[in-house]
């Protein structure tokens, strides 16, 4: 029995100052992509609300609609 999660890497927005974290996680299950979760930013020195995507500069090139997802590529671009 191999039992090989398959290693995938993640980008994490701040909420709140937009910078950037790359996580490696196991891919034991399918996870949904774009969602919230709180993480700790060296930046804001505190956890704050992290915006989930698999890649940001694929994340920065897809149209979006959505209000949120629009504020969110606006915070990414005012930090670089
Ligand atoms: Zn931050």
């Amino acid at each position: 029995m191999s039992n090989k999660a398959k290693i995938i890497s993640t980008d994490l927005i701040c909420l709140e100052c937009g910078t950037i974290i790359t996580i490696q996680r196991k891919q034991n299950h399918k996870r949904k992509i774009s969602h919230i979760e709180n993480l700790w930013c060296y930046k804001c020195e505190k956890v704050i609300k992290h915006y989930e995507v698999q890649d940001v500069e694929t994340f920065l090139e897809t149209e979006t609609n959505s209000n949120e997802k629009q504020k969110i590529k606006k915070l990414i671009i005012k930090r670089k």
